[in-house]
């Protein structure tokens, strides 16, 4: 039997199911897709998979750890809400830690990933950084001096409710206009395209049984010569350089990193950097750059190493 942590990885889409050993190998992963339409159906489909995670004969697990999307107090482990139609908190670690009997945490997902670049990552050189994530959504995290700020009532670094354009007619979920995620993360990207598909514009893009035009069919567009995934690819990588200028400025970080499986596109992070700012670049001494780390894993991975200080502690 291997010793190892389980971490439950809980995004808008899909939860996965990661299991850690000491050297942080991993053991065991499974995915499911997420259902985070009730409290309920969110804690059975973890639930789920850390019995399926206890049955792996070769697994010890001495710890469990989730990073979830939302607001989680990883001191108390308490997670605010599920969604942004389930409001009420749940007592998630301690909640896991009278069914299973073993120590458990709870922590922000985005929140998790900047814990994994601490530890893992760009963390290694500098502990003055900023963690840029742009995926169904744009968060982030600050970490000054080797501590990752959270902020009052753990919401620090929703970064994507950064307001870059004054004159968007596009209402953001925070109730506001011109926010860069309503135009620069992968939900925002499909949004814009599917206004422009709306609007009679020319174009191979079709929303498909989702509901969605995928960053995988915008990009396949844009290498096509598409004019409008060139109007959605030029005015989000716009959006995430005048972002990352205004994080420079404000916090003056050593580096800014980003993950995010928007940004693991390698034509999309090249026009990110086409449009840095090079007088604001010129503040930042280790640049603007892609994280190292898996970024499939990365949250979980952090959320392990979380538990692992912890429980030394
Ligand atoms: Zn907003």
């Amino acid at each position: 039997m291997t010793r190892a942590i389980l971490a439950i990885d809980v995004g808008e889409t899909r939860t996965m199911a990661c299991a850690f050993s000491a050297t942080d190998e991993v053991l065991f992963q499974k995915l499911v897709a997420s259902d985070l339409t009730s409290r309920a159906n969110a804690f059975q489909a973890m639930t789920d998979l850390i019995d399926e995670a206890q049955q792996v004969k070769e697994l010890d697990i001495t710890a469990i750890a989730v990073d979830a999307v939302g607001q989680v107090n990883p001191a108390s482990g308490t997670w605010f809400g599920m969604s942004s139609l389930i409001k009420d908190n749940i007592p998630l670690a301690a909640m896991l830690q009278e069914r299973y009997q073993l120590p458990c945490f709870a922590l922000n997902k985005v929140y998790a990933a900047a814990f994994a670049e601490l530890t893992h990552g760009i963390g290694q050189e500098s502990q003055n950084f900023v963690y840029l994530d742009v995926a169904t959504h744009i968060a982030g995290r600050v970490v000054n001096h080797g501590r990752i700020i959270n902020g009052t009532h753990q919401y620090a670094g929703e970064f994507g409710h950064t307001v870059v354009d004054f004159n968007s007619p596009i209402q953001c979920t925070c109730g506001r206009y011109g926010c860069v995620e309503t135009f620069a993360s992968a939900t925002g990207m499909s949004n814009v395209a599917k206004r422009l598909i709306d609007q009679g514009e020319r174009t191979v893009l079709q929303v498909d049984d989702t509901g969605c035009v995928t960053m995988k069919q915008i990009m396949s567009a844009l290498s096509d010569g598409d004019a409008v995934a060139e109007m959605v690819v030029e005015q989000a990588s716009r959006g995430i350089a005048t972002l990352i200028a205004n994080l420079i400025r404000a916090i003056n970080p050593a580096a800014v990193v980003v993950g995010g499986y928007v940004v693991e596109n390698s034509t999309f992070a090249l026009r990110v950097t086409d449009h840095l700012d090079p007088e604001a670049m010129r503040l930042v001494d280790d640049g603007v750059t892609r994280t190292k780390l898996d970024w499939r894993l990365m949250a979980a991975l952090g959320a392990v190493t979380y538990a692992q200080q912890q429980l030394r502690q």
